[in-house]
């Protein structure tokens, strides 16, 4: 950990992606919400609100730090070793793997290379805004200091937190490679990851009225539920798939969630062409 000193911040908040669609929790906006217990790092949390998260929340340090393959020079040619240098991002990339004796798998490649791929703009928003980036093996606690929800229950009750492919909360993206239904996981979560840090004041870009105008318009036409998740869950999760669609430019992918609707698909595309030059 590169911020090992302010850890317990770190704590509250969390976007999770799983392999099904499946409730997605987030307490940030609602702190009242987390037991005081809970932001302390002691016993078990349970949110009270249906489809919100339970965690097992232990906050301690770990003792190990994690190895953190180094990338390749800006002007080395991509190799598709996962060492391919991200411009700014490398001041919060942590590759966590040992590039000496381990080789890293297809999607942990492919997520370093979708970073690699962004905007400079993008780049500067997330180098600004978030604590660090983790990419490596496995699920999402096996990653950075994570280890604490392994075997924790999802939001669904079905599954546990080993097999999530990636988790954005508390300015950190967490990525690692288990399969998932989205197209790019780390798009997904760097769409996760700008809705927090571009918006002013602790807001959510897809919580302005012009992003959930739009979300309203695309309700009737969304095809996964996993988009019309009740409260806030369904338009954040339509945000950073929609982003993630756009930006790895699988646009077929926008237009399939809005149940083959070109024309909403175009006016999406436009909102984050505007806001995002993509
Ligand atoms: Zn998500």
């Amino acid at each position: 950990m590169a911020h090992s000193g302010d850890k317990g911040r770190h704590r509250r908040r969390w976007w999770q992606r799983s392999p099904a669609p499946r409730a997605e929790g987030s307490l940030r906006g609602a702190p009242r919400e987390v037991p005081r217990e809970a932001e302390r790092g002691v016993g078990t949390v349970t949110a009270p609100v249906v489809d919100r998260p339970q965690y097992t929340w232990k906050d301690f340090e770990l003792d190990d730090e994690r190895p953190r393959a180094q990338p390749n020079s800006p002007d080395t040619p991509d190799l598709g070793d996962g060492l391919r240098h991200c411009g700014r991002l490398e001041r919060i990339l942590h590759r966590q793997w040992d590039s000496r004796h381990e080789v890293p798998t297809p999607e942990v490649v492919r997520a370093v290379e979708s970073l690699a791929r962004l905007p400079d703009a993008l780049k500067d928003k997330l180098a600004d805004g978030l604590d660090g980036i983790y990419v490596g093996a496995g699920g999402v606690p096996d990653l950075d200091d994570m280890g604490y929800l392994r075997g924790a229950p999802l939001p669904s009750g079905r599954a546990t937190w080993d097999v999530c492919a990636g988790a954005y909360g508390d300015r950190k993206i967490v990525v690692g490679d288990r399969p998932s239904p989205t197209p790019d996981v780390m798009m997904h979560e760097v769409g996760h990851a700008l809705d927090d840090v571009d918006a002013p004041h602790g807001d959510w870009v897809s919580d302005s009225p012009e992003f959930a105008a739009l979300y309203d318009r695309c309700v009737p036409m969304l095809a996964s539920g996993f988009h019309l998740q009740s409260g806030d869950l369904g338009r954040k999760e339509f945000f950073a798939d929609a982003f993630a669609a756009i930006v790895s430019r699988q646009r077929p992918a926008l237009v399939d969630m809005l149940g083959g609707d070109t024309r909403m698909a175009l006016d999406v595309m436009l909102f984050f062409n505007r806001r995002y030059g993509i």
